[in-house]
């Protein structure tokens, strides 16, 4: 089949083989990208959704072979925001318009069950501002008293659908015990949030293609994809930073696919190219609020250090970006879409 009978028939049946993705990956991206934008702004309009992101502690009790945040990285320095400090951010970044705070941080036992309870109703407190958690896997406990408590949103990624390279990756952890967790995240009724990296070492094209497909099987209202960028202090400091044309092209089979999800451009793409994903199907953005002497320390992955402005300059900056290619930005809290069926 053609790429073009290909993009058709997701568009139509909002499924496809492996072999199928596999080639819209290897193809020509223009059809793709025009395709994937046509559908976002079926299902999801013009609006872009600005979402603050508060990385709220760096201690990890993870191995993550990736992750610069990873346990036996002794260089970094570790930072916890106390459960004030967060509050004190949230309503920060209310005051400069954001409808939505990600919390994240590395797995840090630190914050016990009552703590982020805590957290979430000194949130609510503030104003209508929509709670996305994204701190891990929890017990069943954790994340049902926390959407009692009134957290909307959670993020999980499922990192690769290959079990694997995910259970080498993740020597704390397996492939079954994250998609345990992201089922019971779906489960309790929380909006969630999965996606992988594009370029882990051992990932072929047919992961990728089972990546979303699996994005598909857990039915996610949001998806995050973004590059794989070695960070220097990991045993993978050695391998090459993810294709951004392939990230784009997995966003854009995404939007085909699943048609509804929210799918940021991912600061990984941002930082690796600076490449604009909001023509391949994206519809959401986010940006970091904690204090700058945090960001600095919250390093996942190497990035650029950015001049220190304050948070309503940062978002007015956005704002412009974001109208620069006339786009708009959304002053709803940006829940799930749901499609009737
Ligand atoms: N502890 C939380 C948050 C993890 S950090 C959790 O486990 O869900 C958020 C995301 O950063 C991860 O899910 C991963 O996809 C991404 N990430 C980590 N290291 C990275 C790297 N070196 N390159 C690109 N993305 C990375």
């Amino acid at each position: 089949m053609e790429d073009k009978a290909i993009i058709e028939k997701i568009i139509r049946s909002s499924n496809a083989s492996i072999e199928e993705i596999v080639q819209l990956l290897e193809g020509d991206e223009k059809l793709l990208f025009e395709s994937a934008d046509k559908l976002r702004s079926k299902y999801c309009g013009e609006e872009v959704h600005l979402r603050a992101i508060i990385e709220f502690s760096n201690h990890c009790r993870c191995d993550c072979q990736y992750c610069g945040l990873q346990r036996l990285n002794e260089k970094i320095k570790r930072y916890r925001m106390s459960p004030n400090e967060i509050v004190q951010n949230v309503k920060e970044a209310h005051d400069a318009g954001y409808k939505t705070v990600v919390l994240q941080s590395g797995e840090d036992s630190y914050y016990t069950r009552e703590i982020i309870s805590d957290i979430i109703r000194d949130i609510k407190k503030i104003g209508d501002i929509a709670i996305t958690l994204s701190v891990g896997e929890r017990d069943y406990e954790d994340y049902a008293q926390w959407k009692k408590d009134g957290a909307d949103r959670f993020l999980l990624k499922h990192e690769t659908a290959d079990p694997n390279i995910y259970d080498m990756l993740h020597p704390h952890s397996s492939f079954e015990r994250r998609l345990q967790c992201l089922r019971w995240l779906k489960e309790l009724g929380y909006q969630t949030g999965s996606g992988f990296m594009i370029g882990l070492p051992g990932q072929s094209l047919e992961t990728i293609a089972m990546d979303i497909l699996l994005l598909s099987e857990l039915d996610v209202e949001m998806a995050g994809i973004g590059p794989f960028i070695p960070h220097p202090d990991t045993g993978l400091n050695h391998e090459n930073t993810g294709s951004s044309l392939l990230t784009l092209k997995a966003v854009a089979i995404t939007r085909l696919m699943l048609k509804r999800p929210h799918l940021p451009t991912t600061t990984a793409l941002e930082v690796s190219t600076g490449t604009n994903a909001f023509c391949a199907g994206a519809n959401v953005i986010m940006r970091k609020v904690e204090p700058h002497r945090y960001r600095r320390l919250y390093e996942i992955y190497p990035k650029p250090e950015g001049s220190e402005k304050t948070i309503l300059e940062e978002r007015r900056e956005v704002v412009d970006y974001i109208k620069s290619f006339g786009r708009v930005v959304s002053d709803s809290r940006g829940d799930a879409i749901e499609i009737k069926k």
